[in-house]
């Protein structure tokens, strides 16, 4: 008889990798998506809230052109223009978005409510916290400080701007894990507010926890959630928990709050043998 075997991670979860604006900030995920909206005003052409949160979580020059992409808004530019938005608009655009964004990042920078206990909790088991963002190396640093302010600094960060390619490619996971000299990859789990977060964790090979409440999915503050009627409220959340699921989260909680149900969940089914 022939017999094969296979070899299993049974241990804890080491690390925790957050994403930053609609995570552990800026609840809502506002400060991209007013400045995508700005800058392609400054053009001539307006686009809506929704048509800007569309792309999000991939490096920001990557969502102007994704944008761009967009059949509505690419018909309003032809109608602006007389032509299609070209990659030099794209460049452009993106030159101007920089100061822009680095103007307003820091009226976005509260934490989001249950991010300092999580992480003290995670801490507090021996699990290591990284992060990742869409954001460049420039709007990290003025993001950080901001952070640092208010209690909060992970082990480890990445952005878009120091790998080969930011989300969905695995690569800000993957240099997490390297700075923190931490595997197996079934051993770390990312969390985030998008759809290319998710893709990111599961292309590394990890587990990965959805948020659905507090970042682009829903696309509101707290003070707007609090107005908005239940029955909305349950449609839209309901709307963005399918979204994530289909993606291929693992699971998919509100907000940062709620994700160590979760990890304790995840230590479960790596205990028996289970990967992401
Ligand atoms: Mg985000």
């Amino acid at each position: 008889m022939t017999f094969s075997y296979q070899r299993r991670y049974r241990g804890p979860v080491k690390l925790v990798i957050l994403d930053w604006a609609g995570t552990t900030m800026d609840y809502g995920c506002f400060a991209p998506a007013v400045v995508f909206v700005e800058v392609y005003k400054r053009k001539g052409v307006e686009i809506t809230v929704e048509e800007a949160r569309e792309p999000m979580g991939v490096h920001k020059l990557v969502h102007i052109r994704k944008i761009s992409q967009i059949p509505s808004v690419a018909r309003r530019w032809q109608k602006v223009h007389g032509r299609s938005c070209t990659e030099e608009d794209v460049q452009k655009m993106f030159e101007e978005f920089v100061p822009l964004q680095l103007d307003c990042l820091a009226q976005y920078a509260e934490l989001v409510p249950g991010t300092l206990e999580v992480v003290a909790e995670l801490r507090e088991r021996g699990i290591q916290i990284g992060s990742t963002t869409g954001y460049t190396g420039e709007m990290m640093s003025l993001l950080l400080a901001e952070a640092r302010a208010r209690g909060y600094e992970p082990d480890s960060t990445v952005c878009a701007t120091d790998v080969p390619a930011g989300r969905p490619e695995p690569w800000m996971c993957l240099e997490n894990a390297r700075n923190l000299g931490v595997y197996p990859m079934e051993a770390c789990v990312k969390i985030g507010d998008t759809l290319p977060d998710i893709e990111e964790g599961l292309n590394a090979g990890m587990w990965t926890i959805g948020l659905a409440k507090s970042g682009n999915e829903l696309g509101l503050n707290e003070a707007e959630i609090a107005v908005l009627p239940a029955d909305e409220l349950r449609v839209r959340l309901g709307r963005a928990y399918k979204r994530m699921a289909e993606t291929g989260a693992h699971f998919v909680v509100d907000t940062v709050a709620d994700v160590l149900p979760a990890i304790d969940q995840i230590h479960q089914q790596l205990a028996a043998g289970e990967r992401p």
